[in-house]
């Protein structure tokens, strides 16, 4: 794990000054050895170190870019968890994240509310709405809990008669893939009478290495389905081409896209912010080179709204 801007910089050869770093951000700055050493040394516009690399932009206060962007906090019927949408809870597993994405929604969240005690009063939500049929592990990231808590999750999932899923979402498996090769974990996901989704966060195909495939041929025999979502940002993924090598990169290795988020306007991140008439441009672009299976739902999360929304031009909406 590096937690120093100045190690980073000393492995991709650049001087702190020279890449605008913000020494000192309120979101800390944290990566995995990793997920580093994907990053081309020498190149400051790199699409990996610009997700991790606290720029100076960051402090811009910009109209419109909040510190709880998706109206999480309003959906928060027990602590730790998130309950937006009808049949699927969300529970914030973990407080804690093995990187740290600047682009990241949660960078304000009041994490330190997330504590072990609270899930109990979780399960017992859950147990009450005979309507979830979903559990979705979120966090920050579960994978940054112990092999043991996860397993434990599980169990209290698994005796809630009424839910037949639980959906894993992570950035673990891509940033940090030795730590998610959880032998027991897999053994118990393998065993489960629940379906087992694997999300994984990744934007730019030069995440998935060696490593990463070989983890995801683990969880495909172990029969978890594979999926990724990833997160439009300026810099790092705005163009068809490396939207295209994305998909093919994941499917190359196992993994189905899902969707495609347009940012989320959080505080500090405005710098990454594609405009929707532009992501309706690389969407088309993509559909033109791939097939349907390989083109992710381009989406957005409005406060409030019943699901995730599909992007839309608003001077489209009228016309037939
Ligand atoms: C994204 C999200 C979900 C899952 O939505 P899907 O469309 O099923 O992927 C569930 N709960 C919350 C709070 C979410 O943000
Ligand atoms: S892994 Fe996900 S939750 Fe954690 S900092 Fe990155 S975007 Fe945020």
């Amino acid at each position: 794990m590096i937690q120093s801007i100045n190690e980073l910089c000393d492995l991709i050869k650049h001087s702190p000054a020279d890449l605008g770093v913000d020494k000192n951000p309120s979101f800390a700055f944290k990566v995995p050895r990793h997920f580093a050493q994907q990053i081309e040394p020498g190149n400051p516009t790199d699409p990996l170190l610009l997700q991790i690399l606290p720029s100076l932009q960051e402090q811009e206060q910009v109209l419109n870019f909040h510190t709880d962007p998706v109206g999480d906090l309003k959906a928060n019927p027990v602590e730790s968890l998130l309950h937006k949408y009808q049949g699927r809870v969300l529970l914030m597993a973990s407080p804690k994240c093995d990187i740290h994405c600047r682009y990241c929604f949660r960078r304000h969240f009041p994490y330190q509310q997330v504590k072990k005690t609270h899930w109990q009063d979780a399960f017992q939500y859950i147990q009450n709405d005979d309507s979830i049929h979903e559990v979705i592990l979120s966090g920050g990231d579960p994978y940054a809990l112990a092999e043991a808590v996860l397993i434990d999750l599980l169990t209290q999932v698994e005796v809630i008669s009424h839910v037949s899923t639980l959906r894993i979402h992570s950035r673990t498996p891509v940033v940090m893939p030795e730590k998610a090769v959880r032998p027991n974990w897999l053994k118990r996901l393998q065993a489960s009478r629940l379906n087992i989704v694997l999300v994984v966060h990744c934007n730019h195909a030069n995440e998935l290495t060696a490593e990463s495939h070989v983890l995801f041929q683990q969880y495909q025999q172990a029969g978890i389905t594979l999926l990724n979502q990833s997160v439009l940002l300026s810099g790092v993924n705005d163009s068809v081409e490396t939207l295209v090598n994305l998909s093919k990169k994941l499917f190359s290795q196992g993994v189905l896209p899902y969707y495609c988020h347009l940012l989320d306007k959080v505080a500090g991140a405005s710098h990454f912010e594609v405009k929707n008439r532009q992501g309706w441009v690389l969407l088309e672009g993509m559909k033109q080179q791939l097939p349907g299976y390989l083109v992710p739902k381009f989406v957005a999360e409005i406060a409030g709204e019943p699901y995730k929304t599909p992007l839309a031009l608003p001077s489209l909406k009228n016309k037939p």
